[in-house]
Formats: C-alpha cells, structure tokens, sequence
C-alpha cells in the first residue's frame, strides 16, 4: 500500500484529494501494478509521517509557510520533503514552498528549501491575469498534447541552480508574447515535481494527477 498526503494548511487542497481519489478509482486496480493506494489530508505529523508522497498545493505561499513555522509544523516537512524516499509536488504556491532562492528579497517566505531552482513569485501579474492554455505535455506523459492548465497569479522558475538534478518538463509555448519560453514545470532526480499551474482545476482531466501517481509514486 502507498499513501498520497495532501497538505491541508490553506488553499486548493481539496481540489487535488478528489482528482487523486477519482484517479484510483479509474485507473487503481488495473493500472496500478495491483498497488492500493491511499489518499489522505495532512494537517499533523502523525498524518504526515504516514505518507509516502506529499502534494502541497497553490494558495498563498506566505500564509502556509508562516502557518507551518506558528504550529511547529515547519521542521517535520523540512525533514519529510528532504528524505528522498518521499515522493513531493508542489503546485503554484506549493511550488514557492519548496524551492530554494526567490527572486525577490523582499519575500520574506521560508521555504523548505528542497528544489534546486530560483523562482519569482507572480510572474504573471494579479488574479485578474489569470489564464488557461492548452499545454502539449507529450514529451513527458504519453499522448497528452492537449492538457488545459490554468495559470493564477503564478510563479515563474527564473533559474536552474543544479542541471544535474533539476530536469526541465516544459517552457510556455506562446510565441510573440514576453512569456514564451517560460519554465513551468520541472521535475528533480526521480522524487520531486514541480509545477506553476493548477493540474486540479482541469475538470475532469486526471492526466497530470495519473503521471504523479505513476512516475513519482509507483515509479512504473
Ligand atoms: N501568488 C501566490 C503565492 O505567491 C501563488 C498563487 C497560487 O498558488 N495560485 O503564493
């Protein structure tokens, strides 16, 4: 048995138990070598030190991180997400979470210092910017040429602090705009996925949710 946590300090966490959930139950017993997998919400140690993968999602980057520090929560998810037995996503926020370097002194976010790349923290402009593009993510998920992702004041990876470690998934493709070639999605060794966009919104979309599952947990 494996065990999905996903850490429910604050904001889009629900969106991603139910694309895991809907995941096992569409694909687990066929496609999942057999494996049962397990989906839970993490808001304690005890519920954490039962996981095997760890999904931290998009919110606000500073409110979970100064959430983590005030409930003492903070030194079990550095310890957690820096055992490489432990398979980690952060999305958007989750994303600034776990990165090593913002770009911008001025945010005073800690992280958890794990992925090995410097990010800027609402690379796009306000919410109001937000934006869904058709992503062709075929090099890395097999058939999906098509996946909607949705991009809500999101953070941008300005910078590759260790190409031996840090593999870059995929650049916006949106030629003739200033944000074309923009890194938004990158994975670390075998263990670590990061992401700027929001795989949780795509309705009725598991594609992403299926390759974490596959690739990061089950590495099959
Ligand atoms: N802008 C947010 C932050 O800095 C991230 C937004 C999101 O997760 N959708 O934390």
């Amino acid at each position: 048995q494996k065990c999905i946590g996903v850490l429910a300090l604050q904001g889009a966490f629900i969106e991603h138990v139910h694309h895991l959930e809907r995941c096992v139950d569409k694909y687990g017993l066929q496609f999942y070598n057999g494996v049962t997998i397990k989906i839970i919400t993490v808001r304690t140690k005890e519920e954490l030190w039962q996981c095997d993968g760890l999904v931290i999602p998009g919110g606000e980057s500073t409110a979970m991180s100064l959430i983590a520090q005030r409930t003492g929560f903070y030194d079990d998810l550095y310890k957690f997400v820096h055992n490489s037995q432990n398979s980690i996503w952060g999305t958007c926020a989750g994303l600034i979470f776990i990165s090593e370097i913002l770009s911008n002194e001025k945010d005073l976010v800690k992280t958890l210092q794990l992925l090995h790349v410097k990010v800027k923290r609402n690379a796009f402009g306000r919410q109001a910017q937000s934006f869904t593009q058709e992503c062709d993510f075929s090099s890395f998920i097999d058939g999906c040429v098509d996946f909607p992702a949705t991009f809500i004041r999101a953070p941008v990876i300005e910078e590759i602090l260790d190409n031996d470690t840090v593999e870059i998934l995929f650049r916006l493709n949106k030629p003739d705009s200033p944000q074309d070639g923009l890194i938004v999605a990158v994975k670390q060794n075998d263990n670590v996925l990061a992401t700027s966009f929001h795989p949780e919104l795509a309705e009725d979309d598991l594609r992403f949710h299926d390759y974490f599952i596959r690739h990061f947990i089950l590495k099959i």
